[in-house]
């Protein structure tokens, strides 16, 4: 009884147009075999998998195709929607994701035991129009945010803000500057100030996130960390970089098992790693990065 409820709104004439976009991927997800879906995905689908997953309207007129997938494991697992975090890890791409596996555990236990992985096409080299695209599922050229400076001039909402919009309550724990134009537009905003020890930096952003998990009842939070990120620009040693990061993965998702919630984490670009260490990489804006899905 408790998923004919899902399936049927009480009111009919009370329907809006994202009410009837929601119910037909609820019916797609029940009578089309998976083999239909194509096998390439790309970061721009996850704030409209989210919008769905949440009942949401996005304000794109072009956004893609929410992702099959995730919406059936997503209802398997709690069929009204619970807690979702959304990890960025900062420069995770698929040649990092597989060349650290020894250090990245947690991610790589996350995918096979409690999860999935998907391999997904990334819009920008650069993480602030990167983050934005993931955010509002729309490609750099259409939010027009490309430095730091652009965030808070957007027309553009993110997911974030159109969830609140809508009566769900979201969070976000990200560096100060950027937390800035999302105070007052998101239920809690917990702003990191940069510093150039970018260990502690990750430390505060995973305390603030797992802080925010435990005491207060939203439905998405975001969070950004950055050690893999520094590291490689720097030339540093990455294994070390993957330990901390795992790290930090491993308490924020026992944090998220802890109120029985859903943990996407995904990297945001290719990694820029120092000339020293790169040697034939070519940075490109193609690239493919690992979007984990997992109810720990
Ligand atoms: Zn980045």
């Amino acid at each position: 009884m408790a998923t004919a409820a899902v399936f049927l709104p009480v009111h009919f004439y009370e329907l809006k147009i994202y009410d009837l976009y929601m119910m037909s991927w609820r019916c797609i997800l029940m009578l089309k075999p998976d083999q239909t879906v194509k096998n390439s995905f790309s970061l721009l689908q996850i704030a409209p998998t989210l919008a769905v997953y949440f009942h949401i309207a996005l304000d794109s007129p072009a956004r893609p195709r929410p992702i099959k997938r995730i919406l059936e494991f997503a209802y398997a697992r709690y069929p009204t929607p619970h807690t979702v975090l959304l990890l960025v890890v900062d420069s995770l791409d698929m040649e990092l994701y597989y060349e650290l596996g020894n250090e990245l555990r947690t991610l790589h236990r996350l995918a096979g035991q409690d999860g999935f992985m998907l391999e997904c096409e990334t819009v920008s080299n650069h993480t602030t129009p990167a983050i934005a695209s993931i955010l509002t599922g729309l490609t750099p050229e259409s939010h027009g945010i490309l430095t730091s400076a652009d965030v808070g001039r957007s027309t553009r909402k993110s997911i974030l803000e159109l969830m609140e919009d809508q009566g769900r309550k979201t969070g976000a724990v990200l560096e100060k500057k950027g937390s800035e134009p999302l105070i007052g537009r998101l239920s809690c905003v917990y702003g990191i100030s940069d510093c150039a020890d970018i260990v502690e930096y990750d430390r505060q952003i995973t305390e603030h996130t797992i802080s925010m998990l435990n005491k207060h009842r939203l439905h998405l939070i975001f969070a950004h960390i950055r050690t893999i990120d520094r590291f490689a620009h720097r030339g540093w040693d990455l294994h070390r970089a993957a330990r901390i990061t795992d790290r930090n993965v491993s308490e924020i998702a026992d944090a998220v098992s802890g109120i029985e919630g859903l943990l996407l984490i995904c990297g945001d670009h290719r990694a820029h790693l120092s000339r020293a260490s790169s040697g034939e990489r070519i940075v490109d804006i193609k690239a493919k990065v690992p979007l984990i899905v997992a109810a720990p």
